[in-house]
């Protein structure tokens, strides 16, 4: 394996070896479906993670490739036509566009957890949580690869105006001095594990001085770990990123490293259990996060394997979630009581020591809202929900009830059950209840 990250795209993915294997129809469907949807792979992924023997089926081959299922179909035959045709750049480009804005680019009213400073909008932060601030540094806003679930997509696509980005450290850190009820700062992105060490250290080094001992933890979402695990281990600055790792410890500050592994052919590699391994040397914890995905991991097993497979090399397994309504979410998408049943089929197997994972949820518009079961109650069927977090803090903990839809595959799609016109935290059905504790807007 070489250790120099090499990157593929539409441009250059022909020169991938293993490519030739593929058929046509599939090689047809990566230039058709990637003019859309965008996307990346990397060495690391292609030599020690896809199986080319079943491409066809591969999860990570999936996790990674544009495939036709992953467009409508009335989106790839006009997609198919303009690039049949040899159709001006111009031409296809506003079709591509016109396409990308049909999916949904920024679901859950995302833009209404940009919080101010003043008069200034701090495009960079979203604060939807008391107690944790998500920054999104700009540096940080691509990936070692692209996931083709992921709703992130319009930040690598060239849409700015959809980019939550920011350059200057200096409004996230004047933002956190007067929000002394942050307690979390989470990094996000993209991938803030992209940057450089040193583009990392000026963010984080500040946020261990005194004036910020209300921030007790400081955590990283990244999927380094799955995508380029030799980033903590042979790139230019994998030691400084180590050190630095090290100083946000003996800083006495809790550091987090979110982990995203969608499957768990991702935890087995020689190079992803020694960069998780050398991450818990610094004294840095990792929890474990990914969405439920038809087509990638969509069977209780795989999940039992996945958490086992985290425990076992000292991870935290921490969300399952829902797979939101963006993108190719039709591709992906699994009904709400399939989620919970594939939740609670696998769940039941594991000990305790993997129970740690919350889920199946929902990252909506009010909160993220867990799938705690169906059942029956004087012979309606129903749903019942409960916040995990929510956008007011009291709303969290509290057991409500939907009416039980076989279909839906997200939260707006439900109603309340038993005849109720709203759910207990709306003012009028489908409005948030918006009394005090924490709106921006
Ligand atoms: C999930 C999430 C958080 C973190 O929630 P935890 O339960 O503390 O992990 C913070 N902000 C937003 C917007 C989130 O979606
Ligand atoms: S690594 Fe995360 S942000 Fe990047 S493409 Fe995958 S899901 Fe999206």
């Amino acid at each position: 394996m070489n250790r120099t990250i090499k990157s593929y795209t539409l441009h250059n993915y022909q020169t991938i070896p293993q490519v030739a294997s593929l058929s046509e129809e599939l090689i047809h469907d990566i230039e058709v479906v990637g003019r859309v949807l965008p996307f990346k792979t990397n060495n690391y992924v292609v030599d020690e993670l896809i199986d080319w023997s079943n491409a066809e089926t591969d999860p990570i081959f999936t996790l990674n490739f544009p495939r036709r299922g992953m467009l409508e179909k009335r989106h790839f035959t006009a997609i198919e036509k303009l690039v049949d045709e040899n159709a001006d750049r111009e031409t296809l480009n506003k079709k591509i566009q016109q396409i990308r804005l049909a999916l949904n680019p920024n679901p859950a009213g995302q833009e209404h957890n940009v919080p101010y400073l003043g008069e200034i909008k701090l495009k960079g932060i979203q604060h939807k949580y008391p107690e944790t601030v998500l920054f999104f540094p700009s540096q940080g806003q691509t990936c070692h690869a692209y996931c083709t679930f992921c709703f992130r997509w319009p930040q690598f696509s060239g849409m700015s105006e959809l980019k939550f980005a920011m350059k200057e450290v200096d409004l996230l850190l004047k933002y956190l001095r007067i929000h002394k009820e942050v307690t979390d700062i989470l990094f996000t992105g993209g991938d803030p594990m992209v940057m450089n060490a040193s583009t990392l250290e000026a963010y984080i080094r500040p946020l261990l001085e005194p004036e910020f001992s209300h921030i007790h933890s400081i955590r990283i979402g990244t999927k380094s770990l799955a995508y380029w695990p030799y980033r903590y281990l042979t790139d230019k600055d994998s030691d400084d990123i180590i050190l630095l790792f090290e100083e946000v410890v003996t800083a006495g500050k809790n550091l987090s490293i979110q982990a995203h592994f969608n499957h768990p052919r991702e935890l087995s590699t020689n190079a992803v259990k020694k960069a998780i391994s050398r991450i818990q040397n610094t004294g840095a914890q990792i929890r474990t996060q990914s969405p439920l995905l038809r087509n990638i991991n969509d069977k209780p097993e795989i999940w039992t394997e996945m958490w086992r497979k985290q425990v076992d090399l000292g991870c935290i397994p921490y969300y399952m979630f829902i797979a939101r309504d963006t993108g190719a979410k039709h591709y992906f998408e699994i009904p709400l009581e399939k989620c919970w049943s594939i939740f609670r089929r696998a769940y039941r197997r594991v000990s305790g020591l993997c129970r740690t994972v919350r889920g199946p949820s929902m990252s909506d518009h009010a909160g993220k809202i867990q799938v705690l079961g169906v059942q029956e109650v004087k012979g309606e069927k129903i749903f019942v929900l409960r916040f995990i977090q929510g956008r007011n803090p009291k709303w969290v903990d509290i057991p409500f009830f939907a009416a039980y839809d076989p279909k839906a595959t997200w939260f707006n799609q439900l109603k309340p059950a038993f005849g109720e016109e709203k759910f207990f935290f709306e003012e009028k059905p489908g409005k948030l209840l918006v009394t005090k504790p924490f709106l921006f807007e």
